[in-house]
C-alpha cells in the first residue's frame, strides 16, 4: 500500500521529470498486463515454460526497477527492461504460446509502443529495429522448424488472441489517456509559470516606474532651487558649486531615465508609439540641443540633411530622438577637437516604408577594434583608462541598440582608434503623403532648447497662474522660477483646494501635478472642466509631472491636458510653455529669442546622396578607367619598393619606366601590399560617400596579398565586407564587375558575398609568360623551376586554380607561334565561355604584338568587347615583359 502511495506521489509530483514519470507509469501498466496474462495463462492451461517466464518477469522487473530507481539509474533500467522484453519474454511467449497461432505477435505491437516511448537516442533506434527483426526471425524459425513451436489448439489460439487483444488494447488506451493527462497538466503548469513571470515583470516595471517618480520629485526641488541660486548675484565659488550641483542633478536624472528604459526593454514592456511626425522639426530640435554642447566644447557641428526626406513619417518620434541624441551626445563627449557631423538621408523604399539613414561621425578618440563587439553591452564602458574622466554609465548604447532592434532597424559602427568614429543607424519608417522636407532652414524654426542658460523671455504682471502640487517644495520651485515674469501665481496643494480656487478665480493657465493623494491630477482636470459655475472650465491645463515617458505623454493628451511638462523643470521651459499658452495681450516680450548662429555649426553645402554600397578593390590590373569611373570603384594601391624609394603603384610610378629601370642587374625592385593602417584610412574615406563597402582583395594564398590587412582593418568597421577574390590583380576585375552588377540589382552586402562565391569559381585566369624569372624573383614560383624553364627555352602558361598560381602547360618555340597555341587552347569554341567580355592584360607588348594577339583571338572566337589593359607596375614587376593573360567568365 505504502509502495503504491509513493508511486502515485512520484507520478503526480514535480520531483521527477516528465520522461521519468512517463516511464514509471508505462512500466507499471505493462507489469499489470504481464500479471493479467500470467493469470489468464494459468486459467487457460498454457505451456508451463511460458507461465514460469511470465511469473519470473512479474517478480524480476519490479525488483530491478525499485533497485535502479533508488540508485538513480533509471536510464540503465530502461535498457535492461527493453532487452529482456525483446530477447527473452517475447521469444519465450512466441515459441511456447502457439507461435503465429496465438496472441504473441500482438504483444510485439505493445513492445514497439513501450520501447519507442521509454527509450531515446541511439538505444531507441537499435531496440526498435530489433523488434521486427526478432519477430521475423521467430516466424521464420517457427515456419521452418515447426517442432520448436509449442502448438495451440484452434480454440486455444482464438482464446489466446482474444485475451491478448483485450489486454494490449486496454494497456494502450490507459497509457495514451495518461499521456494526455500529463500533457494537459504540463501545459497548465507552463501557462501558470508564464503568468507568474509576467506578473513579476509587471511588478518590477511598476517598481521602477514608482521609483523613477519618487526620485524625480526631489531632483525637481534640487535643480529648481539650484537654478534660483545661479540667477542670484553670487560669488564665483558659489556659482561653481551650484553649477556642479546642476551637472550632478542632470546626470542623476539621465541615469534614472536609462534604468527605467532598460527595465522596460528587458521586461518586454517597451512599446513603440506609432504617430505621424515631421522629421524636419525633430531634427531641428536635436540639432539645437546638440549644437550648444558642441559649441561649449569648441567643436564644429555639421548637419547634412537630404532634402528628399519625406515631410511626414509615421513612427515613434520620441524614441528616435532618444537614439539620435544619445549617439550625437557620445560623439561630442568623446571628441576633444575637430568636428561632429550628422547626416540624414533616405535609404531603400518598398511600398510605403522607407529606410531613413542617420549617420553620426566624429573626429574623436575612436574605439579600439577589440572593444567594438562589446559596445552595445549594458553597463559596459570601453577603453576605461581613457574615458575615466568622461561621465557615463555604459547604458546609453545598449538602450540605443535595443530600441533600434525593436524598430526593425540596424546600427553599425565604424571606428579607427584615435581618429574618430561613425555610427550609422537605419530605421524603417512608414511614409505618409508625398511631400518632402526640402532645404531645412534652422533660423525660421523655433528650436530653442529648454536647458540653455536662463534668459527671461517675457513679463505678464496681469496674467494669472494656478500651480497644483501636493509637494510644497515643488510649489516653491515653480513660484521662484517664474518670479521674474511677475505673473500672479496661486498655489494649491490638493485637488480639492484647487477646485475651491477655480470656482471663484479666473486663471489663464493651470499647471497640474498628476500623482496626488485623494484626488489625482486627471480627476481634478475633469472636475475643473465640469465645475458648475467654475471660472476655469476653458482654461489651458498643463500636466506638470514626474511621470516621464511617451506613454504618459499620450495619456495626458488623451485625458484632455493642453500640454505636458516633465519634471524636473527649468525656468526656460516653464516660461516657454506659458508664453505659448497665455493670451498675447497679457504678455510683454523681453529681448529677442536667441538664434542659432553659423559660427560653429554649418548646414553642409554638399547634399550629395551617399551610395548604399560602394565596391572597392586593391591594385587591379584588368579594369579600364572607364569602368572604374562608371561604377565609382576606388582602388587601394600596392607599393613598389625600389632603391630610389617607395612609390604608389600606378599613381607614382609607371610600368615602362620601371621595366627599363629593372634592366640594370643591381636595381632591386619588390612590391608591398598596403598595410592595415592604409586600409583603415582607405575604408574610412570610402565610407564618406557610401554606407557600405564591398572590398575585393587579391587571393589570400598569393604572397603579398592585401587580404589579411583588409580583413584586420575591416574589424574597425561594421559595414565593410572583405571578399577574397581567389584571383590575382588580373582576373580580380571580373569579380569586381560582378559585384558592381549585384549592387545595381539591389542585393545586400551579405547576399553579394554569397553570390560572389559562386561567380568566383567561374572566372578563368591564365597567362603566358616569356620566362619565370620575374615570378621567381617575386617568390611566386621556385627558382629551380624558373631556371629549368630557361635552360629548356620553355614558355609556361600559368593558371589560377583555387586561389593559387599553378604552372599549367608548357610551349616550346617562337613567341608568336606559342601565343597562337596558347589562345587556341584557352578559347575553345564549344567551351563554356561567356562571350560578352574578354580582358587581355599585358606587360611590355608592342602595338604590333597586340594587333597580332587580337587577330588570333578574333579568328578563334567573337567577343562583344575585348579590353587590352596594360598592367600596373606592381604586376609588371611580378611577371616581366612579354607576358599576357586571357581573362573571362564561364557562361
Ligand atoms: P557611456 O554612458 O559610457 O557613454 P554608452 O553606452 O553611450 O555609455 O557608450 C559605451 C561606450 O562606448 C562608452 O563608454 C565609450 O567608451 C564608447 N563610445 C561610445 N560612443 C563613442 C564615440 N563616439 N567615440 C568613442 N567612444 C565612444
Amino acid at each position: 500500500m505504502k509502495l503504491i502511495k509513493k508511486g502515485i506521489e512520484h507520478l503526480t509530483g514535480d520531483e521527477l521529470d516528465f520522461r521519468d514519470r512517463q516511464f514509471i507509469l508505462l512500466t507499471v501498466m505493462v507489469q499489470l498486463a504481464i500479471m493479467c496474462v500470467f493469470v489468464a495463462d494459468i486459467i487457460l492451461g498454457e505451456n508451463i515454460v511460458e507461465i514460469i517466464v511470465l511469473g519470473a518477469s512479474a517478480v524480476f522487473f519490479p525488483i530491478l526497477f525499485i533497485i535502479l530507481f533508488k540508485l538513480k539509474k533509471l536510464d540503465l533500467c530502461r535498457i535492461i527492461i527493453a532487452i529482456n522484453a525483446i530477447f527473452v519474454v517475447l521469444p519465450v511467449c512466441f515459441f511456447y504460446g502457439g507461435g503465429t497461432r496465438g496472441g504473441s505477435l500482438i504483444w510485439y505491437s505493445l513492445t514497439f509502443f513501450y520501447v519507442g516511448i521509454i527509450l531515446s537516442g541511439k538505444w531507441r533506434s537499435i531496440m526498435l529495429s530489433c523488434i521486427p527483426l526478432t519477430a521475423a526471425l521467430e516466424c521464420y524459425i517457427g515456419f521452418k522448424y515447426s517442432k520448436l513451436v509449442f502448438p495451440h489448439s484452434s480454440k486455444m489460439a482464438i482464446l489466446d488472441t482474444l485475451v491478448s487483444v483485450i489486454i494490449v488494447g486496454l494497456v494502450i488506451y490507459i497509457m495514451t489517456s495518461f499521456q494526455n493527462l500529463l500533457f494537459i497538466n504540463e501545459n497548465k503548469k507552463a501557462r501558470m509559470e508564464a503568468e507568474k513571470v509576467e506578473e513579476m515583470s509587471k511588478a518590477q516595471n511598476r517598481f521602477f516606474s514608482n521609483m523613477s517618480h519618487e526620485i524625480r520629485t526631489p531632483i525637481n526641488t534640487i535643480i529648481g532651487f539650484n537654478e534660483m541660486i545661479l540667477r542670484e548675484d553670487i560669488s564665483e565659488e558659489v556659482a561653481e558649486d551650484a553649477a556642479n550641483i546642476e551637472a550632478a542633478g542632470k546626470i542623476l536624472l539621465h541615469l534614472i531615465n536609462d534604468i527605467l528604459d532598460m527595465s522596460k526593454i528587458q521586461s518586454g514592456q517597451m512599446e513603440l508609439a506609432k504617430a505621424a511626425y515631421n522629421p524636419g522639426d525633430m531634427l531641428s530640435e536635436i540639432v539645437a540641443m546638440m549644437w550648444m554642447r558642441a559649441r561649449d566644447k569648441e567643436l564644429d557641428f555639421h548637419v547634412n540633411v537630404s532634402p528628399d526626406i519625406p515631410a511626414e513619417l509615421i513612427g515613434d518620434e520620441v524614441r528616435i530622438k532618444q537614439i539620435l541624441i544619445n549617439i550625437v551626445n557620445n560623439a561630442i563627449k568623446y571628441t576633444r577637437e575637430g568636428s561632429v557631423t550628422l547626416t540624414v538621408q533616405c535609404g531603400e523604399k518598398s511600398g510605403d516604408r522607407m529606410n531613413i539613414i542617420y549617420t553620426v561621425s566624429d573626429t574623436g578618440i575612436g574605439i579600439r577594434k577589440e572593444s567594438l563587439p562589446h559596445l552595445f553591452n549594458a553597463f559596459r564602458r570601453v577603453d576605461e583608462d581613457n574615458n575615466r574622466y568622461i561621465e557615463g554609465t555604459g547604458l546609453g548604447l545598449s538602450i540605443v541598440k535595443q530600441l533600434v532592434d525593436l524598430m526593425g532597424g540596424r546600427i553599425t559602427v565604424n571606428s579607427i582608434y584615435t581618429q574618430g568614429s561613425t555610427f550609422i543607424v537605419e530605421i524603417p519608417q512608414d511614409v505618409s503623403g508625398t511631400s518632402v522636407i526640402g532645404e531645412l532652414d534652422m533660423a525660421s524654426r523655433n528650436i530653442l532648447n529648454g536647458r540653455e542658460a536662463y534668459r527671461q523671455k517675457f513679463e505678464a504682471p496681469s496674467a494669472r497662474l494656478l500651480v497644483v502640487d501636493d509637494n510644497e517644495s515643488n510649489l516653491l520651485v515653480a513660484r521662484k522660477l517664474l518670479r521674474a515674469t511677475q505673473i500672479q501665481i496661486d498655489t494649491a496643494s490638493s485637488g480639492r483646494e484647487a477646485l475651491e480656487l477655480t470656482l471663484n478665480n479666473e486663471y489663464n493657465v493651470i499647471f497640474m501635478d498628476h500623482l496626488m493623494p485623494e484626488m489625482d491630477g486627471i480627476e481634478c482636470l475633469r472636475n475643473i472642466r465640469a465645475q458648475a459655475g467654475g471660472k476655469c472650465r476653458e482654461t489651458a491645463i498643463v500636466a506638470l509631472t514626474a511621470n516621464a515617458g511617451e506613454e504618459n505623454r499620450q495619456l495626458y493628451r488623451k485625458e484632455g491636458f493642453d500640454s505636458y511638462i516633465e519634471k524636473p523643470v527649468s525656468g526656460n521651459i516653464l516660461e516657454r510653455e506659458l508664453y505659448r499658452l497665455l493670451p498675447k495681450e497679457l504678455v510683454h516680450k523681453i529681448g529677442e529669442e536667441e538664434e542659432i548662429t553659423e559660427e560653429s555649426m554649418s548646414w553642409m553645402e554638399t547634399r550629395e546622396r551617399k551610395r548604399t554600397i560602394a565596391v572597392t578593390t586593391e591594385s587591379v590590373a584588368d579594369l579600364p578607367q572607364e569602368m572604374l569611373d562608371k561604377y565609382g570603384i576606388s582602388i587601394i594601391e600596392h607599393k613598389v619598393v625600389t632603391e630610389e624609394g617607395i612609390f604608389r603603384d600606378g599613381a607614382e610610378i609607371e610600368t615602362d619606366g620601371l621595366l627599363s629601370y629593372m634592366e640594370e642587374p643591381d636595381h632591386k625592385v619588390s612590391t608591398l601590399s598596403p598595410d592595415v593602417a592604409d586600409h583603415e584610412s582607405f575604408f574610412a574615406n570610402g565610407l564618406v560617400s557610401a554606407n557600405n563597402i564591398i572590398h575585393i582583395a587579391i587571393s589570400a594564398d598569393i604572397k603579398n596579398s592585401g587580404y589579411p590587412h583588409a580583413l584586420e582593418a575591416a574589424r574597425s568597421f561594421g559595414n565593410v565586407t572583405v571578399i577574397d577574390s581567389r584571383h590575382l590583380s588580373s582576373g580580380q576585375g571580373l569579380v569586381v564587375l560582378k559585384a558592381c552588377a549585384l549592387v545595381e540589382e539591389g542585393k545586400s552586402p551579405n547576399e553579394i558575398k554569397e553570390l560572389l562565391e559562386e561567380s568566383i569559381k567561374k572566372i578563368h585566369t591564365s597567362f603566358i609568360v616569356n620566362n619565370l624569372d620575374f615570378l621567381s624573383r617575386a617568390g611566386q614560383v621556385s627558382h629551380r623551376l624558373a631556371n629549368l624553364m630557361n635552360v629548356l627555352m620553355i614558355r609556361p602558361v600559368l593558371v589560377m586554380k583555387k586561389g593559387r598560381l599553378k604552372v599549367g602547360k608548357f610551349y616550346l618555340g617562337a613567341r608568336e607561334r606559342v601565343w597562337k597555341r596558347y589562345i587556341d587552347s584557352v578559347l575553345v569554341p564549344n567551351g563554356n565561355i561567356d562571350r560578352s567580355i574578354l580582358f587581355v592584360t599585358y606587360v611590355g607588348l608592342t602595338k604590333r604584338d597586340k594587333e597580332l594577339i587580337r587577330s588570333y583571338i578574333d579568328e578563334r572566337m567573337k567577343f562583344d568587347k575585348i579590353y587590352f589593359q596594360k598592367t600596373t607596375p606592381a604586376i609588371a614587376v611580378n611577371c616581366g615583359e612579354g607576358t599576357f593573360g586571357l581573362l573571362f567568365t564561364e557562361a
